[in-house]
């Protein structure tokens, strides 16, 4: 999966076997599922699947489901049909709520070994004694409790006697560490809250930095690999292994979190832009939640090389979104069938073109492979062009068609506008041209030649359908939007639905996810929640061509 020969982390892992520290590795992919998954958690899974599938080693799906409010069943269901859809295979799908009675039990031998408390204090009074960066906390008067007194007290907040806040545990460790994590952080909280996986059964949960440890030693975690902002927490992570006496010793490693241009990367932030209705859901196509690329017509194989290419640093950095986009355009050119669609009509009449004739026309499938075939087209007098490839009043350098210009149909004629009728408000509504039989695509005519070709569709059997075109949501890269809130950052148009034609030869068949190269056009992908048995809608996965180099 991931071309891992530049990475840091692979270099402990064959360390780690050399030296027979051990003989097989197990990492895990652990998602909160508390909202789906976009393509930052893409590059974790490939990274963690990869990294065990080249040392023939396993890799777990756990869900880290330790915080009940904000999980839900939901984001579960989700979460593994991403993680399938990107190819990889776990080797088991794990719940760490499973692991609720074993953390207990750890926490009360963490009690009996005196190196853990509960503590009375309110949030602002452990504030405040927590201290600062430069200033070493204080002791909680609490932390002098008995043994007993925290067993007892401990046992009570289980059985529900307190109220939400009113007691936590913490580990004892060291109120004067220049790392503030491991100034007696808080491993239990009371939270009377049902849970998706557990129900009413706890109303105490662990924290994270107390629970994932254990997560990662239950399980016989080998390396446990996160983001670059957990390195401040590894001594507690160590610590928690160590004292609790976990059998396995996992071993944290951190990499740089994905970021990427107009791009918002945060489950949090994804959440607010379906909550306040900005998308149609997670899955809208202009998210960058796996879901929302899958239903654009992004592919796995795009986002694998995407995050091979990136690989794996110590530092963040943001990457460019346009180079998912390149690595898009070079799976996507093989596979998806061509095919010609008008997005912005413009009927054109061909006058000296028989009425009630229809002719077939050979083209292509695929630009550059031959194996792929041709199709049959029908041609006929009446067709629609794309309104831009009209001008009445040609610009400067302006090659398509206008009055008296000769443009090539693509696959079919040279055909000469020679006339253009408007509306009452002066609009152009369809454009008269004759065509010339000689030089019908193939025939080998080189009488003259023109500057120009454009796409077309046949106005008597084309099909209509809906084309929508995306523009970054996000807009982080305007200067005037330089340090705003990420709602204020929102690109007003982001989207664009345009009503035009597709051939019909084509698209027959077509079903949601299907994927075409719509000449000159773009990649398109067919919707699989808006298309209906009557109409077809395409998102535009991505146009042809960008300034964009890798
Ligand atoms: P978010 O802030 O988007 O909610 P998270 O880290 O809280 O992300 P988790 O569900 O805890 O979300 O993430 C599961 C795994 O994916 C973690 O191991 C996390 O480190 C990793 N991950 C999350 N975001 C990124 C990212 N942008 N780049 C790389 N890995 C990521
Ligand atoms: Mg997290
Ligand atoms: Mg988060």
């Amino acid at each position: 999966l991931e071309n891992t020969s530049s990475n840091f982390i692979r270099n402990i892992i064959v360390g780690d076997l050399e030296s027979g520290k051990h003989n097989e590795i197990i990492t895990r992919f652990p998602p909160e599922p508390n909202g789906y998954l976009h393509i930052g958690h893409a590059k974790s899974i490939l990274l963690n699947f990869g990294l065990a599938e080249e040392f023939n080693g396993k890799t777990n799906l756990r869900f880290d489901d330790t915080n009940p409010v904000k999980e839900d069943t939901e984001y579960v269901e989700s979460i593994e049909e991403d993680v399938k859809w990107l190819g990889v295979q776990w080797e088991k799908k794990l719940f760490a709520s499973d692991y609720f009675e074993e953390m207990y039990n750890r926490a009360v031998l963490l009690i009996k070994k005196g190196k853990a408390y509960v503590c009375d204090l309110t949030p602002e009074e452990a504030k405040e004694y927590r201290g600062t960066l430069t200033e070493p906390g204080k002791e909680s008067p609490y932390r002098s409790r008995s043994i007993e007194e925290n067993l007892d007290l401990f046992e009570r907040m289980r059985k529900g006697e307190f109220a939400d806040g009113e007691k936590v545990l913490r580990a004892k460790i060291d109120m004067s560490s220049p790392n503030m994590n491991m100034r007696d952080p808080i491993i239990y909280r009371i939270a009377h809250a049902s849970h998706h996986n557990t129900g009413d059964k706890w109303c105490i949960y662990p924290m994270y930095d107390f629970a994932h440890p254990l997560e990662d030693a239950i399980e016989g975690i080998t390396h446990s690999i996160c983001t670059l902002e957990f390195e401040a927490h590894r001594p507690l992570y160590d610590w928690v292994v160590e004292e609790c006496e976990m059998a396995a010793k996992p071993r944290q490693i951190e990499f740089a979190r994905l970021n990427m241009t107009n791009t918002v990367m945060s489950k949090r932030k994804l959440k607010q832009l379906v909550d306040e209705r900005v998308v149609d859901g997670w899955d809208d196509p202009r998210m960058p939640t796996i879901s929302g690329l899958r239903r654009r017509g992004y592919t796995p194989e795009a986002i694998r090389n995407f995050c091979r290419e990136i690989g794996v640093a110590k530092a963040d950095s943001t990457v460019d979104s346009q180079m998912l986009d390149f690595f898009l355009r070079e799976d996507l050119q093989p596979k998806a069938t061509l095919a010609m669609a008008v997005l912005k009509p413009l009927k054109l009449v061909i006058t000296n073109y028989p009425e009630g004739q229809t002719e077939l026309l050979e083209v292509e499938n695929n630009a550059k492979d031959p194996e792929q075939g041709t199709r049959m087209i029908p041609f006929s007098r009446e067709i629609y062009i794309e309104q831009d490839d009209f001008m009445e009043v040609p610009a400067p350098k302006y090659f398509r068609l206008y009055p008296g210009n000769e443009v090539r149909l693509k696959g079919a004629y040279f055909v000469k506008c020679t006339d253009v009728i408007k509306d009452e408000a002066g609009n152009v509504v369809e454009v008269h041209c004759t065509y010339d039989p000689e030089t019908k695509s193939g025939s080998g005519f080189t009488g003259r030649k023109v500057k120009a070709t454009i796409h077309w569709v046949d106005a008597a059997t084309a099909v209509p359908a809906e084309f929508r075109l995306f523009e970054p949501l996000i807009l982080d890269d305007a200067p005037e939007n330089e340090g705003k809130h990420f709602l204020e950052q929102i690109n007003p148009n982001s989207l664009e639905v345009l009503e035009g034609f597709i051939e019909n030869v084509a698209f027959k068949d077509a079903k949601p996810l299907d994927k075409f190269q719509l000449v000159r056009n773009g990649f398109f992908c067919v919707d699989g929640k808006y298309s209906t048995e009557d109409k077809l809608v395409f998102n535009r996965i991505v146009p042809l061509k960008s300034s964009f180099k890798l």
